[in-house]
């Protein structure tokens, strides 16, 4: 993309009404505009982002066989009186009604709705297990929407749905979930870690949240350091082997790791006082088992190996697609600006031109910008008629993890400069070695 033709509308001033780092600079870099309170609209560098993150929640979940579905946003409550959720749910709630005056709202989350589609179509234990999920729009009538797309009011969410026939089949679903979560968030350059949570009045102790450790976070989260020292890396796990799953989860959940609401203060202090560490995170997911809940109320169930009706055993498992990019920046940044993980970035590499109109400058530019074309990476270059100045800030703001920067000095030599955003250190190399660079970086991602 040549910047001249995008669509890039950076703020030069700190907007007055963000309060935190991820705001701030997502506005700045003109990632998203506030629509209304808690609703953004996402502009193209935003969007790309937002398109990266489920690109890598999608390929993580295809190798877990978690098969994808969509469900519309507006739902009719009549399936909500059936769990008997639409009474309960609250304020948050967005409720409608529609010309012929029947209820419908803009789905929370879609545990009914999924149970429904089960239900109609699944009789039998031979069909199980399932794993369904779906990334799409959500609606909480949040009471403080704030801090830009963390806690928005409309947000995307990738919500995923198990169906088994047993507890056991249930808890390696379970397990499938951390597996997969780990190794997504990884891609995205986060330490994110589950954290046992509090279930609430379902009850069991089966449900964790992701964290990442952020200072701006909103729970308050305890562990032992140990676990920051845990990485998946890019192992191969059989998703169909019960234990091998068991055993990444053991591994992840041996360390102690809780939020506030299941906090345990003797466990707590059971930890060498060195590894004792508390501070704020920010759920950025969250894995849930929860029974029979919605498939006694609802009647979802399948005839086993003995001919019996069974109700089904399900879990839900979000991860909040939208609020990972405020995560993300929250966790990766400067003074100058983001600094994307190479897994997410918007543009592989950016192209400084420091000689707009320079015959040779131009020429090295535009030959740049076809190599890393050529070898399927996506530059950003900055041809617009501006001081080197105020393009390398657009670039620190926006935060593309390499630079190019093409002048007629260095040239002259040959070279041209390649710089990592997050180091600062540069390399003078010829053209074709600093697309060689690059492309060796973005091996594998
Ligand atoms: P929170 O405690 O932050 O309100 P939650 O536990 O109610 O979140 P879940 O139902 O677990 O949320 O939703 C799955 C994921 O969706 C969360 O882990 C979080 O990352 C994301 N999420 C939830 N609410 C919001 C929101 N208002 N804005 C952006 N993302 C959200
Ligand atoms: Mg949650």
């Amino acid at each position: 993309m040549r910047l001249s033709r995008y669509f890039l509308p950076v703020l030069k001033e700190n907007p007055a009404d963000a309060q935190i780092v991820s705001h701030r600079l997502m506005l700045r870099a003109g990632m998203i505009k506030q629509a209304s309170a808690g609703i953004y609209s996402w502009l193209p560098l935003g969007l790309k982002v937002l398109r990266n993150i489920e690109r890598i929640v999608h390929e993580e979940q295809a190798k877990a066989g978690h098969i994808p579905v969509l469900m519309p946003t507006v739902q009719s409550a009549d399936l909500w009186r059936e769990s008997g959720r639409y009474d309960d749910y609250g304020e948050e709630m967005l409720r409608i009604s529609d010309r012929h005056g029947h209820d419908m709202l803009y789905g929370p989350t879609n545990e009914e709705q999924i149970t429904d589609i089960f239900r109609a179509h699944v009789h039998s234990y031979k069909d199980l297990p399932l794993t369904l999920y779906q990334i799409q729009w959500k609606f909480r009538d949040e009471r403080r929407p704030r801090f830009g797309v963390m806690r928005g009011r409309e947000f995307l969410m990738k919500d995923g749905y198990n169906f088994d026939i047993d507890y056991d089949s249930a808890m390696h679903a379970y397990n499938r979930h951390m597996v997969a979560y780990l190794r997504t968030y990884e891609r995205m350059g986060l330490k994110a870690i589950p954290m046992r949570a509090d279930s609430g009045p379902i009850g069991g102790e089966d449900t964790h949240e992701f964290l990442v450790l952020a200072d701006t976070g909103e729970s308050e989260v305890f562990y032992d350091s140990d676990i920051l020292d845990l990485n998946f890396g890019d192992r191969v796990v059989d998703f169909d082997d019960v234990s091998a799953c068991a055993e990444v989860v053991t591994e992840w959940t041996t360390p102690y790791a809780r939020t506030d609401e299941t906090h345990d203060e003797a466990l707590y202090n059971d930890i060498p006082e060195a590894r004792r560490k508390s501070s704020r995170g920010i759920e950025v997911g969250q894995i849930f088992y929860f029974g029979t809940k919605y498939s006694d109320s609802m009647g979802a169930s399948v005839v086993d190996g003995e001919q019996n009706k069974v109700p089904v055993h399900m879990g839900s498992h979000g991860i909040g697609v939208s609020r990972l990019l405020g995560a993300i920046i929250e966790a990766s940044h400067d003074d100058n600006g983001i600094i994307w993980p190479e897994g997410v970035t918007p543009f592989h590499c950016g192209i400084v031109n420091l000689r707009q109109g320079d015959e040779a400058t131009d020429g090295a530019c535009g030959a740049l910008y076809e190599a890393l074309t050529a070898a399927g990476l996506e530059p950003l270059y900055d041809d617009r008629n501006e001081r080197a100045g105020a393009k390398f800030a657009t670039m620190d703001l926006i935060g593309l993890p390499w630079r190019i920067t093409v002048g007629p000095r260095g040239l002259k030599n040959g070279v041209v400069e390649l710089t990592s955003r997050r180091t600062g250190e540069s390399q003078e190399l010829s053209i074709e070695a600093a697309v060689e660079a690059v492309v060796k970086v973005y091996e594998n991602h």
